[in-house]
Order: structure tokens, then sequence, then C-alpha cells
């Protein structure tokens, strides 16, 4: 039979430790690993052992929570680096050589963006952004030297949906070699399996709620076990080196285990303060994947099992106002970064997304008025209140 979710996310990956039997997970605090012999070293080099050489190529504690990632995304192998823009260009890196092209959705965290613009670009790889909300757009932009397509759902900070199935169907349609990488860090696999509705890749700022708890920087990447297993031997070993500590690997394991019921608060969390929003007359617009309002809102239902812990919104007010009411916040927490225990605020246009120029940010549809609340874990009349004495003031 297989496992539920909240068994999966507890157990799966367990070390076994015959003669000590802990129950938590020891941290394998190494750079590197005895051999018996050179003939057994020689062999796990060459692939012929299974076992462990170097912490760059594998540790106990990065593989723990990869194989705890696949699990509770669906996918055959899961691998875990240094940060999400780690794991980000890792699995580019891996993809793409010159010449080849890349076609993304026009809204990405800020740094995904930049990589994408200022980084790929550099080494002769083509890359088209279009809006992926209109199906028609990925149809028109896929070339014949497309090699990857690549968007978030819900996009940071816009939270606009983007049809899963639809555009890898129509990718695969196109060659079947295209990989499809979606970036899941907003909904983490309690909320949404991108492999599941047909994606290649998955990928994760473990940073964000796979941790939950705001002290870690960490990545993820889930996907076949071939191509996993290549950007974990060439693009992460040889190509970026971005690493994971045994330590950092430790903590992602630690948070994942409560990883489902985080995830339920968060959205009734973030559900309660979009609806007080949307009835506040000095909020002019509030975005959230489980608003009616929200303009797929029947997408929402359909590909993910919750509305996630993100709400968008933009005031009836001038930008010296909006400044004002965010500085004026006293339990929301002024920061970037999501996922954590405490409900944090910040202004997109200015932080996570000033890597994108003025004219790039309308484009992408992203006004520059908005502002991005990711809900924490603390009662929701505690942040209501907060956000009600915070308009009251302008
Ligand atoms: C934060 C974030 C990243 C980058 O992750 P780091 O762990 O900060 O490197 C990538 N994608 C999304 C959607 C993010 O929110």
């Amino acid at each position: 039979m297989k496992q539920g979710f909240a068994t999966r996310q507890i157990h799966t990956g367990h070390i076994h430790m015959p003669g000590i039997n802990p129950l938590a997970t020891p941290i394998f605090q190494t750079s590197t690993f005895e051999f018996d012999s050179t003939e057994q070293g020689a062999k796990r080099f060459s692939g012929e052992e299974q076992g462990y050489i170097y912490t760059r190529l594998g540790n106990p504690n990065s593989n723990q929570i990869g194989e705890k990632l696949a699990a509770l995304e669906g996918a055959e192998l899961g691998m875990a680096m240094s940060s999400g823009m780690g794991a980000i260009t890792t699995v580019l890196w891996t993809t793409l050589r010159a010449g080849d092209h890349l076609l993304a959705d026009d809204a990405l965290y800020g740094c995904t963006y930049s990589f994408f613009m200022h980084g790929l670009t550099r080494y002769g790889v083509e890359v088209t952004l279009a809006d992926f909300s209109n199906i028609e757009n990925v149809k028109r932009e896929l070339k014949a030297n497309t090699k990857a397509v690549y968007f978030e759902s819900p996009t940071n900070p816009n939270l606009k949906l983007i049809d899963i199935e639809a555009v890898a169907s129509i990718a695969h349609a196109h060659n079947p070699e295209i990989k499809v990488i979606v970036d899941n860090t907003f909904c983490t696999p309690f909320l949404q399996r991108p492999v599941e509705l047909g994606a290649d890749v998955v990928i994760h700022s473990a940073t964000k709620y796979l941790n939950g708890h705001g002290d870690v920087i960490a990545g993820m990447a889930a996907g076949k076990a071939d191509f996993i297993t290549e950007c974990t031997m060439f693009g992460l070993k040889d190509m970026t080196g971005a690493v994971i500590g045994p330590f950092e690997a430790y903590l992602i394991s630690r948070g994942m285990k409560t990883l489902d019921i985080r995830m339920e608060k968060h959205c009734k969390n973030a559900m309660a303060i979009a609806k007080y929003l949307e009835s506040n007359s000095k909020v002019k617009r509030v975005i959230y994947p489980g608003l009616e309002s929200h303009p797929q809102h029947e997408l929402a239902k359909k590909q993910m099992h919750g509305f996630g812990g993100m709400v968008s919104f933009e005031l009836n007010a001038s930008r010296e106002d909006s400044a004002k009411f965010i500085n004026s916040l006293d339990l929301c927490t002024l920061a970037v970064s999501l996922g954590d225990a405490e409900t944090l605020i910040e202004h997109p246009a200015t932080m996570t997304h000033s890597t994108y120029t003025p004219e790039a940010l309308a484009e992408a549809n992203i006004s520059e008025s908005l502002i991005r609340l990711s809900a924490g874990l603390e009662e929701a009349e505690d942040i209501i209140h907060d956000l009600e004495e915070g308009l009251k003031r302008i």
C-alpha cells in the first residue's frame, strides 16, 4: 500500500544505523568518506559500487531530503542544493548549451529573471519571455531549438496561475525532449504536484515552506532518475558546486516532517487575510487564488489542493502612503523571503523584483504599487488587527 503524504513526509529516507538506532537523523558533518581499499575507491568512482565518496558528490543528509522530496512530488529522484538559485542554475546548466532556446513565463522570481536575461544570454542561450497564462503564447513561441520551458505557478509576486498540464502537453507535443521545469516553491508538493501533471522537473527554494522556519538557505529539484543523476554528477559536481551543507540538510528534513499541517494553517490564514483586505475600501485590489475574484480561480481549484499562503494587494493610496502603511505595521515583519512562521510583508518593485526594469515590470503585469504578504502561522485575528491598524493610519 502506498503510504499517505503525512507518513511519507516523516518517514521517507530514514537513516538506519544498527547498534545505535537514533530516532532523529544524525548530522554527517564530514567532507569525505573512508574507503576500505584502493580497489573499493576505484569502484566507487567508476560507479561499479554504490557508496559515499566526498560530500560534493553526495552525503547522507542531502540524499535523505532528496528522497523525501521525490516521494512527496511523485518523482523518481530528488536532490538538494545550497540555495533555490543553486537548484535553478544547476538544472539549467545541465539542460542547456550555446545555441539552445529557453522559453519562460514573464513573471519570475527576481534573481531567476536576472539569471535568464543577464546570465544565460551571455553564454549564447536564446531566451524568450511570454505570458504563459494565455496558452496561445506558449504555442507561438516554441522553436525548433527550444530545449526548456520554465515557469512558476502561482507566479512570484503577482500570483498569476499557469495551467501546468496544458503547458506540458503543448511543449511535449512540439518536441518530447523539451524539459518542462516548474518552480513549485509557492505551493510545495502538499498543494501542487507538477510532475504528476506532466512536468519533467520540479524546483524549490527550500529556504521557504519546505524548511518553514526562516533559518536556512537551501534548494531542491526532483524528476526522472537519469536526469537528476546528470544534474548531480555533472551540473552540481562540475558546473555550479552549489552543495548543501549537512547541517542545513538536517534542518530541511526536520522542517519537512510538519509540512502538511503548516501548509494547512498558512492557507487558512491567507484566506482570512485576503477576505479581510477585499472587504476594506482602502484596498484597491487583492490577488489570491482562493478568492472568487481571482481570474483563474477555477484553474486554482483544478490544479491546486489549497490556495497557498501568499497574498498580494494594492492600496487606494499614493506610493508614500503605501510605504507608510508597511512601515507602520507591528506584527507583520518587513522582510523579503516567505513561508516562515512569521508573517512577512515586502514591496516587490523595490525589493525582490528590483532586477526588473520598470518597463519589464509593466510588461510582466507586475504593478509597482503591489505589496506581497506571506501569511505566517500566528492567529489570523492578530495579523488582521495589525493590517487594520496600519490601514487606519493612511
Ligand atoms: C526565493 C525564491 C527563489 C530563490 O531561492 P533562494 O533559496 O533564495 O536561492 C526561487 N524561486 C522562488 C519562487 C523564490 O521565492
